[in-house]
């Protein structure tokens, strides 16, 4: 299939990841979580905006008996002894004793789920573990574990699939680069 450039706003990108390839990758995480969450009924946090083509993908996939949520992250930031903290906002269901998978678009510096965890942790889950679409290992500037990326990439700006450049280019359905 032919994948012409896009342009959004000043910038140009292109083909990076065809569609195909990131399903395939969502459904192999989609399998090792069905697998690894068996009757544990896993509550997935999905991380408004840029996660939720992600999400639906992933539930599609999942053949375990699951529950679905949708967090914002606050986009202001919060200095703490810890650095920057976002905030969680939004999460209505009872997350003690339950097995929650965060559903993230992309784990850039990792600072975004360095925040969240211990947010997570102290409502007292019995486990928290992490899926995301994409992951820039290069970038990563925490001791994080990551147990379910999808596709690891450069450290290249990406648009597309969910993911936005101010806003724009969430409903392409391929995964584009910067050019
Ligand atoms: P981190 O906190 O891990 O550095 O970054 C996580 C957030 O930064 C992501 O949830 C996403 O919103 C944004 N981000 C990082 N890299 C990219 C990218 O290549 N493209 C887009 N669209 N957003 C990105």
């Amino acid at each position: 299939m032919h994948h012409p450039p896009v342009t959004i706003q000043d910038k140009q990108f292109s083909i990076y990841i065809p569609e195909r390839k990131i399903l395939h990758s969502v459904e192999i995480v989609a399998a090792r979580i069905s697998h690894d969450f068996r009757g544990k009924d896993p509550l997935f946090l999905t991380v408004l905006n840029g996660a939720f083509m992600f999400a639906s993908d992933l539930m599609k996939e999942v053949s375990t008996p699951c529950e679905i949520s949708f967090i914002r992250l606050s986009s202001y930031e919060d200095m703490q002894s810890t650095g920057k903290v976002k905030e969680i906002i939004g999460l209505k269901e009872e997350v003690k004793g339950r097995h929650v998978v965060i559903v993230e678009d992309i784990v850039d510096t990792g600072h975004t789920i360095a925040g969240l965890l211990p947010q997570l942790h102290a409502k007292g889950p019995a486990s928290v573990e992490v899926a995301t679409l994409l992951i820039k290992p290069e970038s990563l500037q925490h001791n994080l574990s990551i147990k379910y990326p999808a596709l690891s990439i450069a450290n290249d700006f990406v648009v597309g699939y969910g993911l936005d450049y101010n806003g724009f280019g969430r409903n392409l359905r391929d995964i584009y680069k910067v050019m």
